[in-house]
């Protein structure tokens, strides 16, 4: 199509239909893009990659929620434990208790299944270990669509984390494993075929092309599945209010999209 959708910048005053000429000088955000809603056509399986135990649960969840009750199957594999994350509890305490609050953070959203692996937390590099770990969830659970964090190492809230970098990288990389029958080859002994993922989806990414609507019980139930991290939270006092910030957040992506609530992610087609 010549010229760009109404809102986006760059339409042309003066065009049919559009309003009478004038100088646009500032393309602030009242003239920002609509952000169309993400396809879900074809997609019966959607595999959530992330480092730690409560990494889904500030936003994605709410889209998760959304996909669950419209029937699609997802499920989440974390790359550890989480088990460095109370600076004053031992790991060995720490990393059970947070995979026990995941698995009810799932269930409160309609995760059908949880891997937790024993990748060490903090110090994940990324590389190869991990992307054999994640080539081989993806060839077992052979999702449509996979979702994974931002591996940049800015994130629009600030500098990313080094085990949100690995996890991401990995992630991206071992799609790519997945499909190719001659990379970890000893996957195809374990019965593990090679599987070809359809899309990526980037969570916290600075620039996102879809957005997920989210308004209501998903927003709802994405709180929920934060608020189910309660032991972990506790720990954290200068942790914001998951019923407060959520809703702040969706509510700023809602706007995007041209709804009440949205989760923005970036959408690459594989
Ligand atoms: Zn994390």
């Amino acid at each position: 199509m010549p010229g760009a959708a109404p809102g986006m910048p760059g339409a042309a005053p003066g065009m049919p239909g559009a309003a009478p000429a004038r100088r646009v000088t500032y393309a602030g955000p009242m003239t920002s893009p609509q952000l169309p809603h993400l396809p879900m056509d074809g997609v019966e399986r959607v595999l959530c990659v992330v480092a730690h135990p409560d990494d889904m649960e500030y936003g994605a969840s709410a889209a998760v929620a959304a996909w669950t009750a419209a029937g699609v199957e997802v499920r989440y594999l974390l790359l550890t434990h989480g088990e460095a994350g109370i600076s004053t509890v031992d790991p060995a305490v720490t990393g059970p208790m947070r995979a026990r609050e995941q698995q009810a953070a799932c269930a409160v959203v309609g995760v059908s299944g949880l891997t937790v692996l024993d990748h060490p937390d903090g110090v994940l590099e990324p590389g190869l270990e991990l992307r054999r770990s994640i080539a081989a969830e993806i060839r077992r659970r052979r999702p449509q669509l996979v979702l994974t964090m931002n591996w940049a190492e800015e994130a629009p809230w600030g500098l990313n984390q080094a085990d949100h970098r690995a996890a991401g990288l990995s992630c991206l990389d071992a799609i790519r494993d997945a499909d190719n029958p001659w990379v970890f080859r000893d996957l195809m002994d374990d019965g593990l075929a090679p599987w070809k993922v359809g899309a990526l989806l980037v969570g916290g990414h600075p620039d996102p092309t879809h957005g997920v609507d989210v308004t209501g019980e998903p927003l709802r139930r994405g709180i929920a599945s934060l608020e189910a991290h309660a032991e972990y939270l506790a720990a954290l006092p200068w942790h914001p209010v998951p019923s407060e910030f959520i809703p702040g957040m969706t509510a700023q992506g809602g706007a995007v999209l041209g709804v009440e609530h949205a989760m923005l992610f970036r959408r690459y087609e594989l």
